[in-house]
């Protein structure tokens, strides 16, 4: 598990606490990823497209032996097993996964883009990001986004853990 990866989480249909939780599930069991650090949860203003709900963001820390293109498509099985469905552009999602960072590469290729191309004009992103270590420039951190859950402390788990066992029955085998 050689590389350390962030990922963006974000959620805006139907219980998004329990789409966090799914998301974060399907990465902790993924033999080839080690879920590292959890940030608080953030409810944050819709942007681009606006006439939708509030969407709750989170941000992890990972470590993982996978390719960034494997990686890919693992968030991406993630997203379909939990119903996503791409419709509107920017518009409402049961969950979005997005690879922010991954190690300090840089790279572009069609399907990924890596640091992730809009993040640093994202306060939902850079926020929670900033809560996990990463240094993110002041400047950007700003509007419409507020704590929704507060991260326990050093406890990695701590606002999902709960959940652990009772999610396993909506969410499918990944
Ligand atoms: P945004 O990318 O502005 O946050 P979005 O998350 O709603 O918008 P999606 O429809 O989820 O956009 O993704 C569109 C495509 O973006 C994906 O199919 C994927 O190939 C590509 N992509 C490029 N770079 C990344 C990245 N760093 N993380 C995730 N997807 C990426
Ligand atoms: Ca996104
Ligand atoms: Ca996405």
């Amino acid at each position: 598990m050689d590389n350390v990866a962030f990922l963006s989480l974000g959620t805006n249909i139907g219980d998004r606490l329990q789409y966090l939780h799914g998301a974060v599930q399907a990465l902790w069991e993924h033999p080839n990823i080690t879920v590292e650090d959890i940030s608080s949860i953030y409810e944050t203003e819709p942007v681009g497209y606006l006439d939708q709900a509030n969407f709750l963001n989170a941000v992890l820390k990972i470590s993982t032996s996978l390719s960034p293109h494997e990686l890919l498509d693992v968030t991406q099985g993630i997203e379909l097993q939990l119903g996503r469905k791409r419709e509107i552009k920017w518009g409402p999602r049961t969950i979005d996964l997005d690879i922010l960072l991954y190690n300090d590469e840089n790279m572009e290729t069609e399907k990924l883009i890596i640091p992730h191309p809009r993040m640093y004009e994202r306060a939902f992103v850079l926020i929670p990001l900033k809560e996990l270590g990463v240094e993110v420039s002041e400047r950007t951190l700003q509007g419409g986004v507020s704590l929704w859950r507060q991260k326990n402390g050093g406890d990695v788990f701590g606002l999902f853990e709960s959940l652990k066992d009772t999610h396993k029955k909506v969410l499918p085998e990944i």
